[in-house]
């Protein structure tokens, strides 16, 4: 079960991309670029270096699983509590890395120079999604996820279930769709749905360091990160990259390094 997922995540991922583009060109919730076909075919070349860049740090992710598996490493290897609870324990703990993690690349500003770039998009869609730089990549994906495994001893079950729901959730969150007000309303409560994450992509800074969760919104709740603006009062971006030519594929790979 748990390899037949792992499987079906490129698919899934594919088919919502197309699912999301297509929505999101048919009933668009928020003002579209003025040229769309450039602005997804940057995000996308973005999103392709980053991919190449980082493809060989999904096997070593991989490896640690094993590693940590094989030797008993990490925490939840050390707790004697039913095998679900175990699951259940893991995907909580690593969201809530991934929470720290996600405060540190704004916090940081040497991580903050490299996480702006995803921060930098003035139009959010579904090319936004994995709108990154390989360094952010590096940190969110490779540095977090192979320390969280080994200091938490997260199963690769944990790990194929929490991919599952957060790939996906990652290319609603950034589509340029809106989900029914009472959804929005009640899925909120637990989890970072599209409405909840667009507001972490405001140009106003304290908004912007706000709405960190990726899949849940109780960390958020619990460290009060958290506020009541709703998506169609903001706009998107960051003043250091309002001009056109700083939208150049060229200008947001090499920027984290100019003074
Ligand atoms: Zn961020």
């Amino acid at each position: 079960m748990i390899e037949l997922l792992a499987n079906i995540q490129p698919i899934v991922l594919i088919v919502l991309l197309i699912l999301m583009y297509s929505i999101e060109n048919l009933f668009p919730y928020l003002n579209r670029p003025a040229n769309i076909k450039r602005h997804y075919r940057r995000n996308f070349t973005v999103s392709l270096i980053s991919f190449i860049m980082n493809a060989g740090l999904g096997i070593l992710v991989v490896m640690i699983l094993e590693w940590t598996a094989k030797n008993n490493w990490g925490l939840l290897n050390h707790v004697n509590i039913p095998a679900t609870a175990k699951v259940i324990l893991g995907i909580l703990l690593f969201d809530f890395g991934s929470y720290l993690t996600h405060n540190l690349q704004h916090k940081v500003p040497f991580l903050w120079r490299f996480h702006r770039i995803h921060h930098s998009d003035l139009h959010l869609n579904v090319s936004s999604s994995l709108r990154f730089h390989p360094i952010d990549a590096i940190v969110a994906l490779f540095i977090y996820q192979g320390l969280a495994v080994a200091v938490l001893g997260i199963s690769m079950t944990t790990f194929v279930i929490y991919g599952t729901i957060a790939l996906p959730l990652l290319i609603m969150q950034h589509s340029n769709v809106k989900l029914p007000d009472w959804f929005e309303r009640i899925a909120r409560l637990v989890i970072a749905t599209p409405g909840w994450h667009k507001i972490h992509h405001s140009a106003h800074r304290q908004l912007t360091d706000s709405h960190y969760g990726d899949v849940f919104t109780f960390w958020d709740r619990i460290f009060g990160t958290w506020g009541h603006t709703q998506p169609h009062e903001i706009t998107y971006g960051l003043d250091e990259f309002k001009e056109d030519h700083q939208q150049k594929v060229s200008h947001l790979m090499v920027s984290p390094f100019k003074k």
